[in-house]
């Protein structure tokens, strides 16, 4: 992971006060501090002063084309799952400027690039969350096409995982090899003792080290590391992706459930937007009205939509079928060719916001019990 190393572990006991001291010593090293926040009956990523922002006693409630915030019985901080939109919004912005251009007397003059935004600290990364960053990593680094905007938020990014307590009902890291527990990929991990009001926070490179010994925070005692390792490992799930059948999807263009999955979606692209993963984008040219000034953008879009395949003649995926294969069949299937790894981590996000609840373990599973029934 970019930027991370490998120090002497450290392993302290932050308590509300101690993580008020951690935000703090972020902004005064320059971070723009973004958590979760409660906001819009939702659980949303933005700009957070202290731990009073943070969605206190707060969980969700997830399924199928399903969320709705919920009063938790304690006054956890972190008692949610994953949010509706990921770090990707930060990391890669849904809408970024690539260049500006002005008419002069001796033609286009490139404008200079807008200054770099400052580096960016993440509270609250779930191991989800921090395994698509690492795809992203991958895409985003290829050698012949780099995004270097893209690697320099991510290099300058500081990083606070926060492990989860349970898993919500459309999460399946586990089948992934994902998570839950946070392995790697932290700057400073925080395992939530809800019960007791307190945080253990490990170090998980040398910037996360030296923050925590500046907060000097007493050392996690042999009762608050266990109670830490249980919290995590006491997480069960009841979704799961058969991964093995999800890797053979580009080998069944002709499967029948493509035209059952296609009755239900609506191509609407919510499952593309909220993956954080998935990065198809499309690029549009604005100008002022005397043509004197240009800008080109970058801007998300998504596989589901008829113009995203149009090359010379029209689209290539003119039905619902081509594209919501085309979709499943890259994230589970040729995201291994083509990056070495699944482009999926498990988070749920699809299956939540798919308005119809389209559930990409469930349509794994149909393909995987057909082959075993012949059906
Ligand atoms: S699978 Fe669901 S979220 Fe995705 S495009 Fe179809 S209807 Fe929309
Ligand atoms: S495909 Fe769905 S479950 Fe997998 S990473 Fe994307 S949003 Fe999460």
């Amino acid at each position: 992971m970019p930027g991370k190393d490998a120090p002497p572990t450290t392993t302290v006991v932050l308590d509300r006060n101690g993580l008020d001291g951690l935000l703090a010593a972020l902004v005064k090293k320059g971070y723009r501090v973004i958590g979760p926040t409660a906001r819009d009956d939702a659980v949303i990523y933005d700009d957070i002063d202290s731990p009073k922002d943070l969605p206190e006693g707060w969980g969700d409630e997830q399924k199928g084309g399903h969320y709705r915030l919920r009063r938790r019985q304690d006054k956890a901080l972190f008692g949610y799952t994953v949010a509706p939109q990921g770090w990707k919004r930060f990391l890669y912005p849904p809408s970024q400027k690539l260049f500006g251009a002005r008419r002069t007397e001796a033609g286009f003059e490139i404008q200079p690039p807008d200054p770099p935004e400052a580096p960016m600290a993440f509270i609250g990364v779930r191991a989800c969350e921090l395994a698509a960053m690492a795809v992203q990593d991958r895409v985003f680094g290829d050698k012949l096409y780099p995004d270097t905007g893209y690697q320099r938020r991510r290099k300058a990014a500081f990083v606070v995982a926060v492990e989860c307590g349970e898993a919500g009902a459309t999460c399946f890291c586990s089948s992934m090899g994902t998570g839950p527990a946070v392995v790697a990929g932290f700057d400073i991990k925080l395992v939530e003792l809800p019960a007791k009001g307190r945080f253990v926070a490990e170090a998980g490179s040398l910037e996360g080290t030296k923050l925590l010994d500046k907060l000097k925070a007493p050392k996690a005692s042999d009762a608050d590391c266990t109670a830490a390792v249980e919290r995590v490992a006491g997480i069960t799930f009841t979704k799961q992706m058969n991964a093995k059948t999800a890797r053979t999807l580009a080998a069944k263009p002709d499967h029948p459930r493509w035209d059952d999955v296609a009755a239900r979606c609506l191509t609407c692209g919510n499952c593309t937007m909220v993956c954080p993963t998935c990065f198809c984008t499309t690029v549009e040219d604005v100008t002022d009205l005397k043509g004197d000034n240009a800008e080109r953008w970058r801007k998300w879009d998504s596989c589901f939509s008829v113009d995203f395949s149009y090359i010379h003649g029209g689209a290539v995926r003119t039905e619902v079928k081509s594209r919501y294969r085309q979709w499943i069949s890259h994230k589970l299937s040729t995201w291994h060719d083509q990056f070495g790894t699944s482009g999926c981590v498990g988070c749920g996000r699809c299956i939540t916001w798919c308005p119809v609840g389209i559930d990409i373990t469930e349509e794994v599973r149909a393909i995987d019990a057909s082959e075993t029934t012949g059906r």
